[in-house]
Parts: structure tokens; sequence; C-alpha cells
């Protein structure tokens, strides 16, 4: 038996209780894993409140991502005993997830833990810290460097947001970092940020091409954020495009590209494959000091995972939630 976070539907209302499951009810894979953390990621909360459709099928343990120890494999890539990271790959969607004691999966899904962290120093870099790694490295690819000017990261605050400012800053860009609470200037500034922008200032309908004041970005928000980020981008700039914490939507026109040359560079971290996976988070733990690492992060027990997803819905967590399983 082990203890998980179930979600199941009562009136088509998500229901979420911890409950102690039989092994037996794992979900086929070649690898069983003791899962020693999890994380709380803005997917999660959507998932344990119910209030974004990311569930496919009931009961669900939900959990984009955990880091554990492999218990049992019947897979010539891992054995007992060995560390491992999972996130993506419709964890806590299609198929159990993290926010569990146990989880089974196929081997394909997981990573070796890089080396130089511990599973809970993983899982404070998460889905968020990995995704925001992969914002970094999209830009780079597209030619961006240090040299070109300021960066800009919205929801600075957030999960990938804070990862996408420590990151940016340690790598020499100068960062601009975007937020609604402007009470937490110090800590961003602590995490490398050069200065804070207002998210009002970039949150209204604005104009379809603006005064260029960005070399580049990272947008966790999408809506009209991302369509007045496009606008303010440089000649020649490029935004890598993550989340939707503001909307949805894209309500831009097409003057930024056509006139400016700028790219939208779009990530996703459910799918990308194993090579790119592992280039990325062994870049977290190359790149981003131990120390950064610990200070964006807070540690709950399973048994808070719904209070705290509610929190992280109405805007109230800084940083990243590690979800001790075992606690
Ligand atoms: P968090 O909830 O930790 O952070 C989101 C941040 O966005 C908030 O802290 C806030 O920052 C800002 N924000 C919230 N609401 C609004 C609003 N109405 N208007 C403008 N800004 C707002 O989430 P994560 O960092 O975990 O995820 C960020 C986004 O990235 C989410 O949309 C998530 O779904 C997406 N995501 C996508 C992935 C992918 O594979 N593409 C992977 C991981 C995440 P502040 O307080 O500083 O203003």
């Amino acid at each position: 038996m082990f203890n998980a976070l179930l979600l199941d539907k009562q009136d088509d209302r998500t229901v979420a209780s911890i409950q102690s499951i039989d092994e037996s009810r794992l979900p086929q894979g070649d690898v069983l894993v003791r899962i020693e953390y999890s994380t709380l990621n803005y997917k999660d909360a959507l998932a344990i409140t119910g209030k974004g459709p990311v569930v496919r099928t009931f009961p669900m343990v939900p959990g984009i991502d955990f880091a554990g120890v492999v218990e049992e494999s019947t897979h010539a890539d891992y054995k007992p005993g060995d560390l491992v990271v999972m996130n993506g790959w419709g964890a806590g969607e299609t198929h159990w997830g993290g926010l569990a004691q146990k989880a089974r999966v196929p081997a394909g899904h997981l990573i070796p833990l890089p080396a130089g962290i511990t599973t809970r120093q993983a899982m404070a870099v998460g889905t968020a810290g990995y995704t925001a790694m992969l914002c970094v490295q999209a830009l780079e690819q597209h030619g961006v460097a240090p040299g070109d000017g300021d960066v800009l990261v919205t929801g600075a605050n957030g999960g990938v947001g804070s990862f996408a400012v420590a990151i940016l800053a340690k790598r020499g860009y100068r960062v601009m970092a975007s937020t609604g609470r402007p009470e937490e200037a110090a800590r961003l500034r602590e995490l490398g940020a050069a200065d804070i922008v207002d998210r009002q200032t970039l949150s209204a309908p604005g104009k379809p091409l603006q005064k260029e004041r960005f070399a580049a970005a990272v947008d966790c928000v999408g809506s009209h954020t991302l369509a007045n980020v496009c606008a303010s981008l440089r000649y020649g700039g490029a935004v890598a495009a993550c989340g939707l914490a503001q909307g949805m939507d894209f309500p831009a026109t097409v003057a930024p590209f056509i006139l400016r040359g700028v790219a939208l560079l779009g990530v996703d971290s459910v799918y990308v494959p194993r090579e790119r996976r592992i280039a990325a988070w062994n870049a977290i733990a190359a790149d981003v000091p131990v120390e950064t690492i610990e200070r964006v992060a807070s540690t709950i027990p399973l048994a808070d995972a719904p209070d705290s997803a509610a929190s992280l819905l109405r805007g109230e967590i800084k940083g990243r939630v590690i979800v001790d399983v075992n606690a």
C-alpha cells in the first residue's frame, strides 16, 4: 500500500483526498519508483482544483513531475537504487502522476537524476525550472546572446519566471522582471533581476508596434502580455512563449513579425525528446547554483497540496512548492 492524492469526479466537481492505495492499482510500466519528492505546478493546481481541463480520466493521481529511487525495473536502463527524475509525458493528465509515494512508468519517461543535485533539489527545479531552461536554450539557439540588450521575463515571481530570471542572470544577461507583485522586487533582484517592470504596463491591449525595449523575452503569461512583448521587441528579437497565466488568447497583429523580423518561439516541456531533456536538466545542474535552487523553493506535506493548489491559482505563491510525499 502507498499514499497518494487521488482526484475523483463527484457531481461534476473534482474532489481531492489522500488515499491508501494498493500497488496493484498502479498503471502498466517498466519501472516502479519510490517517490521522494514531487512539486506543485500551475497545471497541477488546475487539475487538483478542477479549474482547468487537465485530467483526462478519473480517478487520477495528479502531479506532472517527481524524483525518487527505482524500486523495481524490467528495463535494462534502470536497476533498483537508481535515482531518477520524471516530468511531463502526460503524467497527472492521462496516467497516474507524482503526488504519491509510488509511481509505475515506462522507462522512456525517466531520466537519471543529474549529477550534483539531490532528489529534493530536482523537485525545487521541477517542470518549471526545466521549462525555464528550455526557454533560455530556445532563445540562445535562435542566436540571442548576453550583449544584445535587456531580456524580459514575464510572470517573474512564478516558478518558471523565477528560474528564468536566475538562469539568464547567471549567463550574463541584463534581466527585466515583470511582476504584479512589486513588494517582491527585492527577491527578484536577489535572483538576478536588474530592474522590475510593472506587469500592468504589459497586460492591457496595446499598439501593434511599440518602442523597441527588449532584445528577447521569456513569456509565462500569454494573452495581451505576449502581444505587447512581441510589439516591444527590438528588430530581430525573439520571445520564448511557454505559458498562459493571463490567458490562452493571443490578441496580436503580424506587424512585429513582418516589420521587425521578430521570432515567436513556442516551448513545450511535456513531449520534448529525451536528449534535449537531459541536456536541459544537466545545464540546470551545472548553471544554477544550489543556493539559488534552495532560495526559490518551499516544502509542504502531501496533505497540504489541495490548499496550496488553490493559493497558487490565487497568485499567492512565490517560486516553487516542493511536495514531500512521505511527510
Ligand atoms: P506560477 O503560478 O508559479 O506562476 C505564474 C505567474 O504568472 C504568477 O506568479 C504571476 O507572476 C503571473 N500571473 C498570474 N496571473 C497573471 C495574470 N492574470 N496576468 C499576468 N500575469 C499573471 O506558474 P508556473 O511558473 O509554474 O507556470 C507559468 C506558466 O507556464 C503557466 O501558464 C503554466 O501553465 C505554463 N507552463 C508551461 C509549460 C510548457 O510546457 N509550455 C511548462 C510549465 C509551465 P507575478 O506575480 O510575478 O506577476
